[in-house]
């Protein structure tokens, strides 16, 4: 098959004409962030903040030029409008209304929470990759959303390798492992890529990612979000139609001010937080069954007290739970009959509970059904 190479990419679009400048969109300057694998390609368009969504018809044009090239298995093409650094820095985007009344749903997904963290390496990937597979279990269908665009970390989880496809040359199907349909950018771009795009074009992939996808019909559908509670976190929990939030935290103090801020980040874009889960709770030796509090202990959940959420659970720091989760055979596959897999079953369980009411609630109708 063809290798595609980036002149491939910019002769193809240097022949799609931005209709109002009448020029080439190429020699407007408006392509950037190209991104090839294996015929998988990623790029995205500049326009004004102005246009917007009126330039649909030229990125239609950019994906069906480029997926005629030879070689091209398919094309995510996302409209990017780079805003001042003062407005992007500052609150949210007029369209996206607190309270989900401005956020389109995705067609046959009936909820979608996000697991979050206030900062890296507490284990949400690991929560989110086994809180999946938990609500799984529970009969539901799952799917889950990688939504660290910079460091996605769900296809290793998953033990999912390989590219998704598109049939139809516009939507991708997506990746499926241990009962659960999966997609993230560590599909589309190779892991040890840089991944060079601002906040805006991040924001269009990641809607991408989550409306050219056939989902098929699905009861819960799981962000693992990017960590942290900056402008990214804050853009996705406004534009993604939330039904709620899982938030994940080790128990010493530092993690728990981010706690607080996670917190602080749902409640401004009215997202209800369904609970705290405090990961590496203790640490239990294998060989004695010995509880050590390395971190302390049960902080999260005198937090969640504080502000009034609901704790799901803690899960205990164990060898165990590294090794399966990094080698993409998450403990409730590989020992489904074990305690680990039990403890994250049981924080599955309550966090279906919490989907249930915040779905049944007068105020949290589920996400609307746009067809587009
Ligand atoms: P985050 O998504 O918060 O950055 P990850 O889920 O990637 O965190 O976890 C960071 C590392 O810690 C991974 O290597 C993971 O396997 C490990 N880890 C997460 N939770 C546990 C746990 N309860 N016990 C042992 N290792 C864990």
């Amino acid at each position: 098959m063809a290798t595609v190479t980036e002149q491939d990419v910019l002769e193809a679009l240097a022949r799609v004409i931005d209709p109002d400048a009448q020029k080439s969109v190429v020699s407007l300057g408006m392509i950037e962030g190209i991104q090839i694998k294996d015929g998988h390609i990623a790029f995205a368009i500049q326009v004004s903040p102005e246009d917007g969504a009126a330039k649909e018809p030229v990125r239609k044009a950019c994906e069906q030029a480029v997926y005629d090239v030879p070689g091209v298995l398919s094309v995510t093409a996302v409209l990017t409008a780079h805003r001042q650094a003062s407005q992007a820095a500052s609150a949210p985007p007029p369209q996206a209304a607190a309270g989900g009344a401005a956020k389109p749903g995705i067609p046959g997904v009936k909820s979608i929470i996000a697991v979050a963290s206030g900062k890296g390496g507490v284990g949400k990937s690991t929560v989110a990759v086994n809180l999946a597979l938990g609500l799984a279990t529970e009969g539901k269908r799952v799917g889950l959303l990688d939504c660290d665009i910079y460091g996605p970390s769900i296809p290793r989880m998953m033990g999912i390798d390989g590219r998704p496809t598109a049939p139809d040359g516009e939507r991708l199907l997506p990746m499926q492992n241990h009962g659960i349909v999966c997609m993230s950018m560590g599909f589309l771009v190779e892991e040890d890529t840089p991944m060079i795009w601002r906040g805006p074009m991040v924001m269009s992939a990641l809607e991408q990612l989550m409306r050219d996808v056939e989902w098929g019909d699905l009861d819960v559908m799981v962000c693992d979000l990017p960590p942290g509670t900056g402008d990214a976190q804050l853009t996705m929990a406004q534009r993604v139609p939330l039904t709620g939030a899982v938030v994940v935290s080790t128990p010493q103090d530092v993690a728990l001010a981010d706690v607080r801020k996670a917190y602080a980040m749902f409640e401004k874009v009215d997202v209800p937080v369904l609970g705290f889960v405090e990961n590496m709770s203790y640490f239990q030796c294998p060989h004695c069954s010995e509880r050590t509090e390395i971190f302390g202990h049960g902080g999260a959940r005198q937090e969640a007290e504080k502000l009034g959420v609901d704790f799901l659970g803690e899960i205990p720091l164990l060898p165990q739970i590294r090794e399966t989760s990094d080698s993409g055979m998450p403990v409730i596959a590989s020992d489904p009959s074990g305690t680990e897999a039990a403890i994250f079953e049981g924080i599955a369980n309550r966090v279906a509970i919490k989907i249930e009411d915040a779905l049944e609630s007068s105020e949290l109708a589920p996400p609307r059904i746009v067809i587009q």
